[in-house]
């Protein structure tokens, strides 16, 4: 079903959809507008951790386990059932590939077993607990998974927010977002933190107070990022996210029905670049030339350095 029909014919949109329009209109239509099933193999052992500790997040704040003893002891027991539950839905593509099975591992995602996640996942509770502890990130009000999405312009954008809520400390109106990255630099950008609040403030008429990234894999004072937006900032995302819904709906009443992948490529163009097509399922020869064109020559500079080196 495309996402036009699921929200009554209303151009829909989330962040991640609209990161890669952005990035790539091609990519950007095979995945949220063709469906196309992507060729290439997806390892996503490397998401499991960021996926699994954010859950047990979901139900510290959903059933407000902070009031009950043994807190601690409660939330790694919930480790288990979590990874468990992960590793038997994987989406459509994706495969998890353990340490050993192959080339082409997810380098965030070296596990050798289902233990070893549960271990990495329990052994990081209680950093984030002290950053909870630290920030009294502790409210009223609170909703986790808060659904906020909202019609801007005759336009549908979605987003879900890790959790919000009104602090006991100080009655600040806070969005939270974990991550559960290795790196606090990467993978991550404000622009996210601004998508909710321009959600937030379409649904409730305010803006929050602050928004932050809470790093789950990181320990007080640098597991949590705090920002602040402005009026301003959130009515010039406003903007740039109808226009960006005006040229998307544009480029798809342009296409002819049924239209090949050539001509798809025509209104739709790839964007190729080794940022873009590094992690792409779609670069392979038939589905996307120019992707698959641009990390076979990374691959070719690969082996020439590592050639190069062998012979010294
Ligand atoms: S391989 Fe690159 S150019 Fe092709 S769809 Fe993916 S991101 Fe776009």
């Amino acid at each position: 079903m495309s996402r036009l029909k699921k929200y009554d014919d209303t151009p829909y949109i989330s962040y991640s959809g609209r990161v890669t329009f952005l990035s790539c209109h091609y990519r950007y239509w095979l995945h949220y507008d063709g469906h196309v099933p992507p060729p290439l193999v997806d390892d996503a052992l490397g998401s499991v951790y960021g996926t699994a500790i954010g859950k047990v997040y979901e139900v510290f704040y959903r059933d407000e386990l902070w009031r009950q003893k043994g807190l601690l002891d409660r939330l790694k027991a919930l480790v288990p059932g979590i990874v468990e539950d992960i590793l038997k839905q994987p989406k459509p593509g994706q495969v998890f590939r353990w340490r050993g099975d192959g080339p082409d591992q997810n380098p965030m995602g070296l596990y050798a077993t289902p233990e070893d996640i549960i271990l990495d996942v329990q052994g990081s509770i209680p950093k984030g607990l002290m950053t909870i502890r630290d920030q009294r990130l502790i409210g009223s009000e609170t909703e986790v998974e808060h659904k906020l999405d909202s019609l801007i312009g005759g336009f549908l954008f979605g987003g879900r927010a890790d959790v919000t809520m009104l602090t006991s400390y100080g009655k600040l109106r806070i969005i939270l977002d974990g991550k559960g990255s290795r790196r606090r630099d990467k993978w991550v950008d404000k622009k996210q933190l601004e998508w909710y609040s321009m959600l937030y403030r379409e649904r409730f008429g305010i803006l929050p107070d602050r928004v932050a990234f809470v790093y789950w894999k990181f320990e007080p004072p640098v597991g949590i990022q705090w920002f602040e937006v402005t009026a301003a900032e959130i009515d010039e995302l406003k903007q740039e996210v109808v226009q960006t819904m005006t040229h998307l709906v544009k480029m798809r009443s342009e296409l002819p029905p049924k239209a090949g992948l050539p001509v798809v490529r025509e209104i739709f163009k790839p964007n190729p670049s080794s940022d873009n097509c590094r992690f792409c399922p779609y670069a392979d020869d038939s589905t996307c030339p120019e992707g698959f064109s641009v990390n076979e020559k990374a691959k070719a500079k690969v082996t020439v350095r590592e050639n190069t080196a062998d012979q010294r």
